[in-house]
């Protein structure tokens, strides 16, 4: 396979709801830290309700279909301030998916901009805020300089999460419930910025 496919679309979706499932703690940790210390929970509750609804959907569901049912599940499972963000993500990222039947690396980079236009758009985010586009927006970037090899866009893309999450550490926050602590944010990493870099680091996993 050169393109992504909507079966591994469907194995990137089950290995970020193990990943998630298997780093719940530490990600509700670093929100205990600087947030209310949901934040895993609220992604391990979305991420299980889409594996029990994944089964439902056609077995020749395409990239965007299957991306749809993961924006629609984590919107009404999730809540809090990253189930509306990362439901619009793979909502923008489902309509730049459109119905193709594999991504290329072209069309991936489209998906991974749309997620991480329609996370600034409805948050309000910039980079450096100490949120999760401070992942998302270093991906998008790697993504679109890696050439057309799909394989080294995933590549690209989690190892610029991985690093964009670890660079939120020393910040003070500008939005979401960590704003509220002013200096006492710094020093911990924001734990949106760590579950993007999770969910992309998935998608680089998944053969
Ligand atoms: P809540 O803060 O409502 O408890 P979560 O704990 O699930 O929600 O998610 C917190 C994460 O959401 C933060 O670590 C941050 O990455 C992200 N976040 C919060 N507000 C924004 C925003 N306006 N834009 C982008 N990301 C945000
Ligand atoms: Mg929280």
């Amino acid at each position: 396979m050169s393109g992504l496919d909507g079966a591994w679309t469907r194995r990137w979706i089950e290995a970020i709801a193990a990943e998630v499932a298997a780093r719940k703690s530490e990600l509700t940790s670093l929100d205990r830290a600087i947030g209310d210390g949901d934040h895993g929970e609220n992604l391990d509750r979305g991420f299980q309700a889409v594996l029990g609804k994944l089964d439902a959907l056609e077995a020749d569901a395409a990239p965007g279909a299957v991306l749809k049912l993961v924006a629609t599940t984590l919107i009404s499972t999730v809540g809090g301030a990253a189930g509306p963000l990362y439901g619009t993500a793979f909502l923008k990222g489902a309509m730049a998916a459109g119905d193709r039947a594999e991504l290329d690396a072209r069309a991936l980079v489209e998906v991974l901009t749309a997620a991480r236009d329609g996370i600034v758009a409805r948050g309000k985010a910039e980079p450096g805020d100490k949120t999760m586009v401070d992942a998302w927006s270093p991906a998008v970037d790697a993504a679109a300089a890696a050439g057309d090899d799909v394989r080294g866009v995933l590549e690209a893309a989690a190892s610029a999460a991985e690093e964009g999450a670890a660079a939120t550490e020393p910040l003070v926050a500008h939005k979401g419930r960590a704003s509220y602590l002013g200096e006492r944010a710094a020093g911990h990493r924001d734990p949106g910025a760590e579950s993007t870099a999770l969910i992309l680091r998935a998608a680089a996993a998944t053969s």
